[in-house]
């Protein structure tokens, strides 16, 4: 579970925990958030365990892995959550860097954490990849965001054209495409007035919770959710 120390990671992290999965918590710099997670995950009585890497190198990538298989013995699902926006800017102000970073955090970690995990998954003819999208890919968002829209475009297109590739192993790879989420992540990048015009063209008319994605998640990691793959899943409150 990458980027799990806060929001729709940790909530996930939780629920993946609470349903029966060891979890490994991955962080990059919220250690006391990683290792709350890990406390409430051992006081359900279930195995996890912290790891700080960055998963837009391969080399943390590989020792994300190593851990995880080096602990519990084998890995049978993996959410690529870690992503950011980083920086609204208008185009003009959009440096090669701001750019190379968005595509690094929200696209070539999930590339290279879905490489290193799908040899193990292949093994064991099972897994499931689940990769945290965003309803930006369709709309645009709003306002200095066309970079990680086309990252997260991007995703969904790797969604589904890994699906095609690892459907005759049994293994399933669905993206989930959420709405504004009430997490960290909106004091960082959006203003009261920004997150209420969403609300107010929101059908539910409020925000989603990080809960509501992680139930999500956990459906798509669960059996029930076998013959589902190659999916973009939107969950918005009916934006
Ligand atoms: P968040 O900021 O709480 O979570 C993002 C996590 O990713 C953080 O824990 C961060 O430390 C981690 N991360 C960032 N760069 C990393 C790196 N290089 N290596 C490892 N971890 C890294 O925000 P969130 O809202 O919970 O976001 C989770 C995911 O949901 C992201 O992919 C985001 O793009 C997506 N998303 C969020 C919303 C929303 O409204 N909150 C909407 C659509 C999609």
């Amino acid at each position: 579970m990458t980027g799990a120390s806060s929001g729709i990671g940790r909530a996930t992290a939780l629920t993946l925990a609470r349903n029966g999965a060891a979890v490994v918590v991955n962080y990059l710099k919220n250690e006391p958030g990683a290792n709350e997670v890990v406390a409430e995950i051992q006081a359900m009585r279930r195995n996890a365990f912290a790891v700080c890497a960055d998963v837009t190198r391969l080399g943390d990538v590989s020792q994300l892995v190593l851990a995880a298989l080096q602990n519990f013995g084998g890995i049978n699902i993996l959410v690529n959550n870690a992503g950011s926006l980083i920086q609204r800017a208008p185009i003009e102000e959009c440096s090669e860097g701001l750019w190379d970073a968005v595509m690094a955090v929200n696209v070539k970690s999930v590339f290279l954490c879905s490489q290193s995990v799908v040899p193990h998954l292949k093994r064991q003819r099972s897994g499931r990849i689940i990769n945290i999208s965003s309803l930006v890919a369709k709309t645009g968002g709003t306002g200095g965001a066309f970079h990680y829209a086309a990252a997260k475009g991007a995703v969904n297109s790797f969604t589904i054209g890994l699906a095609k590739d690892l459907g005759e192993f049994n293994i399933t790879v669905n993206a989930i495409a959420p709405g504004l989420i009430h997490t960290p992540y909106h004091d960082k990048f959006s203003s009261p007035d920004r997150l209420n015009a969403v609300v107010q063209e929101t059908p539910l008319r409020r925000l989603g919770e990080p809960q509501e994605v992680a139930d999500l998640v956990a459906y798509l990691a669960s059996n029930d959710a076998g013959f589902i793959t190659g999916e973009v899943l939107t969950i918005s409150g009916g934006r």
